[in-house]
């Protein structure tokens, strides 16, 4: 990069209105280059990106680089910043050195959020480091897929690992870092692996992987806090019972058991009462037996009879 100037990737002139997205919301966020608010959905209504970032020809420094920003220009990503090096975001690829941007935005500078969006796309979610991509609606899957995904993903960082599902026409792109994995998301999204085969519009996600260290430990630690409470609490209802079964034992004088040696030891065994075995007591046999009295003479139902009567007028 050296002291070359960031190169303007497209001229001011040639953006006209026609350069937006298809308006599928109420607003126009120019910062994330699409429509928010209303139905949102965009998914019929992909096309092919009409730029590409070239890091080669396009990098070089801008404003950012003097003033000590580090956050990254997404139009560059896209390959579409028209203020060259008057913009005030960087104009290279992230690299190893810029790992201090807080975990909680992204390399552009945007929040991230505490969950992922149900499509998986988006800044990303807080709680993971996540490094790898999902890409899918790879047109064509033949013997020089990896080739060609690693030759298009590398231009974007270091790549880890690439795992190709061919029946399923999806890859995973794994960077060594993270930062190198956002900003190759917003640089692939639409494009091709192929760049004549304008008919190949690459969905780039995130992946469901890579858990942040620290984000799972946290929530294994809730999660262990909330079974050693259930265990504290079963343990504490234990010991009211067995309190109440001695309680019981002592006030009460228990019949001596009928003469069981003609059972078999078996079953004498399941008759033998257990500590835990629940047991009525004076209080609960007249209710049972006050039950049982109104089961012997049933009342009739009265707002059936209400009904009926109503119902022959
Ligand atoms: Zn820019």
């Amino acid at each position: 990069m050296g002291r070359r100037p960031a190169r303007v990737q497209v001229d001011p002139e040639s953006i006209d209105s026609d350069e937006r997205p298809p308006q599928t919301g109420n607003i126009f966020n120019i910062w994330y280059s699409k429509w928010s608010g209303g139905d949102s959905s965009d998914r019929n209504t992909q096309t092919h990106s009409k730029t590409r970032c070239n890091i080669e020809r396009d990098s070089g420094y801008t404003k950012a680089d003097k003033e000590q920003s580090p956050f990254f220009c997404l139009y560059f990503s896209r390959g579409a910043c028209c203020l060259g090096k008057k913009c005030e975001y960087l104009h290279r690829l992230p690299k190893e050195t810029d790992s201090w941007i807080p975990h909680t935005l992204d390399c552009f500078g945007r929040e991230k959020f505490a969950e992922y969006r149900d499509d998986m796309g988006g800044v990303g979610n807080f709680n993971k480091i996540n490094r790898t991509l999902f890409v899918g609606r790879i047109n064509e899957i033949d013997d020089s897929i990896e080739l060609k995904i690693s030759k298009n993903f590398a231009e974007w960082g270091d790549i880890d690992r690439i795992r190709v599902i061919p029946n399923k026409n999806i890859a995973f792109v794994t960077y060594k870092n993270e930062l190198n994995a956002q900003f190759a998301k917003e640089a692939m999204a639409h494009q091709s692996l192929d760049p004549d085969n304008e008919n190949e519009i690459l969905s780039v996600k995130w992946a469901n992987e890579d858990p942040n260290p620290e984000a799972k430990a946290k929530i294994e630690h809730e999660h262990n806090q909330q079974k050693l409470k259930i265990a504290k609490q079963l343990v504490e209802k234990l010991e009211r019972l067995k309190q109440y079964e001695s309680e019981k034992r002592a006030s009460v004088t228990v019949e001596e058991p009928e003469e069981t040696d003609d059972l078999p030891p078996k079953r004498q065994k399941m008759i033998q009462p257990s500590p835990l075995t629940p047991t009525f007591f004076n209080g609960s046999l007249s209710v049972l037996s006050e039950l049982k009295h109104k089961k012997a003479h049933p009342q009739k139902n009265q707002a059936l009879v209400d009904y009926s009567s109503d119902d022959s007028d």
